[in-house]
């Protein structure tokens, strides 16, 4: 059995935290039966009267904001650390000790539109954060009795961030945290390892770098099957190979060793600035949401600190299938160690081929006018259900599937939604496993609706459903409801469709195997590729340009 890293159970390597994580990549497959979240409003005002944050308002300590108009950063009203702290008391046992600690918190306001986050500011605006995290990490670095400064982004409501107003929060102690000091210590044994010279950038003194030798690796891999999600001439995005988070992302300089965000050039700081724009606007097209996330600078730990440390920022992500579905580092996690069901292949894929503007940037005149923009709206949610839509007819609920008998399945599709074959498997709900039915299941012809299955020594049970998705790409495109599969020879099997004599039938055995192939592959369909009709956008935008057209004249009538 050859080693499938999208099918096969595997635990991974974080250098960077000494520790591993498991991946169980066929359990991305599951339905969801968990929580789901709210969808953050997108539609927020430029500036609300009721936030501590917007300029000219006052804060809850009591102090105004200025009317500032690029960046501006004060003292956190509700600090973490405290400027001073006195002696810790001496322990009472080996077991109960403690240390103070002392240091500041300071809050950076991005902007002062209330609704833009860094996925909608500017390059040059995210050029000013960029050089206030710089003037902050300076500042604080010097200050007496600092020995750490820690620059991080808690961005929506699902990270436990309470106000949208786009900021940042520098908490800067006379420690260096755990995590950082896990990684720093790593960086520091990898220095001391012989490890056979490479093409990549070394840290002081000639000594390998752990990161800038990550970096090379990746680069290497082609953009196109790799971790790469975007990079620029001076930077690189990746989900990292020991991702913990469905969407993490790992975002650091590859081209030479830089210790801190002090030490870029000119040409880097742009670079950064342009590679956190790409970054953050994907996040945000993933799944047309203002994508919640953590993020943290991690970086030399003061100014005279050591170099050993390589600039690197971590995006931890929590939502996993959609805008209202996240990951939960419970349980086993809790209790065992991190895992994860999406490769970081297939989530890097997945984060590849979005767009790099912004969803909610209009991308035509259409939307230049409220009026206009009215009417392609309308018409743009008129016409979507005609294109984008999958439903399963059969198996429907409480259907009753028995062995030895044929079954039929069949579903319901936008013809131009693009998905012209997609792969069917079976699941259960009660217990993992999977079973693969058919690869490659055409769909391009609209009269193609249907297949049957044959059951065979299938093990009985009521928690079964099919899964309709593209396997290679993680892409899940419907569910069926839940029905049942009943032993040879059993009688009550019922059905809410009979079986289509014209339709291909496909025979599924035993119980399900997560490293079997499909039962059955059909062959890609020579035209699948070269559609005969127009494609979803083509035909969603010409009506949405014929409305606006429409729209144009009726104003000017008016
Ligand atoms: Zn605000
Ligand atoms: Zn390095
Ligand atoms: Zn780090």
């Amino acid at each position: 059995m050859d080693f499938d890293p999208t099918s096969h159970p595997h635990r991974r390597f974080n250098p960077l935290l000494n520790e591993y994580i498991l991946v169980s990549p066929h359990r991305a497959k599951r339905p969801w039966l968990g929580q789901t979240e709210t969808i953050q409003a997108t539609n927020l005002p430029e500036y609300d009267p009721e936030c501590y944050l917007c300029p000219g308002n006052a804060r809850m300590g009591g102090q105004k904001n200025p009317v500032y108009e690029k960046t501006y950063t004060f003292e956190n009203d509700f600090a973490a650390v405290l400027p001073t702290a006195p002696p810790a008391p001496i322990a009472s046992h080996p077991l109960l000790t403690s240390k103070p600690v002392h240091g500041g918190c300071d809050v950076i306001l991005f902007h002062p539109r209330h609704d833009l986050t860094l996925s909608r500011l500017g390059l040059k605006e995210i050029e000013h954060i960029v050089e206030e995290w710089i003037a902050i990490y300076k500042k604080r670095s010097q200050q007496e009795g600092i020995e750490y400064v820690q620059i991080f982004e808690n961005k929506g409501a699902m990270m436990g961030c309470s106000n949208p107003h786009p900021h940042c929060q520098v908490w800067s102690q006379s420690d260096v945290p755990t995590l950082p000091a896990t990684e720093l210590a790593s960086l520091a044994r990898y220095a001391q390892s012989d490890i056979a010279p490479s093409g990549a950038p070394k840290g002081p003194g000639g000594k390998p770098c752990m990161l800038c030798e990550y970096a090379h690796i990746e680069m290497q891999n082609a953009e196109t099957d790799g971790r790469v999600v975007v990079r620029n001439e001076h930077w690189v995005a990746v989900v990292p190979w020991w991702a913990t988070w469905p969407f993490e992302i790992l975002l650091l300089p590859f081209k030479r060793h830089i210790p801190a965000i002090s030490d870029l050039s000119e040409e880097e700081k742009a670079a950064f600035a342009e590679i956190l724009s790409q970054v953050t606007i994907r996040y945000d097209n993933l799944f047309s949401c203002m994508f919640a996330y953590s993020m943290g600078i991690h970086q030399r730990p003061t100014l005279s600190g050591d170099d050993i440390a390589h600039l690197h920022l971590h995006f931890a992500p929590p939502l996993l299938r959609s805008a209202t579905v996240r990951k939960f580092l419970v349980g086993y996690e809790l209790m065992a160690e991190a895992q994860r069901d999406l490769t970081p292949e297939q989530a890097a894929a997945r984060l590849r081929g979005l767009d790099g503007v912004h969803f909610m940037e209009p991308t035509s005149s259409c939307v230049q006018t409220p009026m206009l923009f009215a009417v392609c709206s309308i018409l743009a949610a008129v016409l979507q259900p005609a294109f984008g839509y999958f439903v399963v007819n059969s198996p429907a609920l409480h259907d009753v599937w028995v062995n030895g008998e044929t079954h039929q399945v069949s579903w319901t599709k936008g013809a131009r939604d693009g998905i012209t074959s997609f792969d069917i498997e079976m699941s259960r709900l009660g217990s993992s496993g999977l079973t693969f039915v058919a690869k490659n299941v055409p769909s391009a012809d609209s009269s193609q609706r249907s297949i049957n299955i044959l059951l065979q020594d299938v093990p009985p049970g009521d928690d079964y459903f099919l899964l309709f998705l593209n396997s290679t790409h993680g892409l899940m495109h419907a569910t069926s409801q839940r029905f049942s599969v009943l032993a040879a020879g059993s009688s009550g099997g019922n059905m809410s469709s009979a079986t289509n004599p014209k339709a291909a039938t496909v025979t599924v055995s035993g119980p399900p195997h997560p490293t079997q192939a499909f039962a059955t592959t059909f062959a890609i369909a020579a035209n699948a590729a070269r559609r005969t009709e127009p494609a979803l956008p083509v035909i969603g935008t010409s009506f949405v340009v014929l409305g606006c057209v429409l729209s144009v004249a009726w104003t000017l009538v008016w």
